[in-house]
């Protein structure tokens, strides 16, 4: 099983020194999400849910400055970078945590948040990467997916929405489709958020023992659950035929709530500091401004 060796994390705690973006993301080639192990914690540098709080509140400093690079880089700069983070998981695995603990120590309004749902009428008139484009993030922002075009080849091919033999094909089509996003400066963290079968079924169960959770739970997950088998085999194909170089996959053991945020953060880290970023110089003769200040 990959992704239960801990990095020699006790050697290499220094910020710099490990990346989570080698130790989750996915190889190249035929994989099964079987492979992943759930309740792993690759690269993790501290000892455990204990310190987690620490190392978030040690990240969170250097994630604002970088998201406000990021954003300063995209004002009058329709060329700027922009980051794109997609969230994939079956129910429970947590994009609704991970949304508010990682996605949440930024500045709102760098973000662009986008939850896809079941298609509406408008949509489905459409071809399926349609609203996907309109919700695409603008220079300088993070744009975050809360689910995706991926639906597209996991839903739709679990309940049979479409032919069979459209699947592959739109594979392809979204290869295609994030190579044109990579083009345009737009940076991918795709993320399958891997929560376990006995793990899912403990957190379904923890909404319905809690009047203040049962707005959480829908009825529907546990057809979906049902389709469990079924969705391994989408989710292995979608992370073996659509992992590429430009748009890799990265599976986030997703078990254990504080590393799966915390993963998460560190990969929005990893990827804003391989941007390096500068800040914009000023458009203005400073001296002047600071002498027009000066004496107003
Ligand atoms: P989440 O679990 O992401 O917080 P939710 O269950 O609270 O979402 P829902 O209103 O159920 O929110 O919306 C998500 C639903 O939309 C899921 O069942 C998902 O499979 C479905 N969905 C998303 N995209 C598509 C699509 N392209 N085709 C069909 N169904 C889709």
């Amino acid at each position: 099983m990959r992704q239960t060796g801990q990095m020699a994390k006790s050697k290499k705690n220094k910020s710099s020194d490990y990346s989570v973006a080698d130790a989750l993301r996915v190889p190249q080639g035929p994989v099964r999400v079987e492979d992943f192990a759930p309740g792993a914690t690759p690269a993790y540098p501290g000892k455990g849910k204990d310190d987690a709080p620490d190392q978030m509140a040690e990240m969170a400093p250097e994630l604002s400055d970088l998201q406000e690079r990021l954003y300063a880089a995209g004002r009058d700069n329709e060329q700027a970078p922009r980051l794109l983070l997609m969230l994939q998981g079956l129910d429970t695995s947590g994009k609704g945590g991970v949304i508010r603990h990682a996605v949440g120590m930024v500045d709102p309004q760098g973000i662009d948040l986008t939850a896809f749902k079941v298609p509406t009428a408008e949509e489905r008139a459409h071809h399926y990467l349609w609203r996907i484009r309109k919700a695409l993030p603008g220079p300088g922002m993070i744009g975050i997916f809360d689910r995706s075009h991926y639906e597209d080849v996991l839903v739709v091919r679990v309940d049979e929405l479409v032919a069979a033999e459209e699947i592959p094909k739109r594979f392809d089509e979204i290869n295609a489709f994030e190579a044109e996003l990579a083009d345009q400066g737009i940076t991918m963290i795709k993320c399958f958020l891997n929560v376990s079968r006995d793990e899912q079924k403990e957190r379904l169960l923890e909404r319905l023992a809690d009047p203040e959770k049962y707005w959480k739970y829908n009825p529907g997950d546990v057809d979906v659950r049902n389709k469990w088998a079924d969705y391994m085999d989408a989710y292995s194909d979608v992370l073996t035929r659509c992992n590429t170089e430009i748009a890799p996959w990265y599976v986030i053991p997703a078990d254990k709530k504080w590393y799966r945020n915390w993963a998460v953060a560190r990969l929005m880290v990893e990827h804003l500091r391989a941007l390096d970023l500068g800040w914009p110089a000023a458009d203005f003769d400073v001296e002047s401004e600071i002498a027009q200040v000066n004496a107003s």
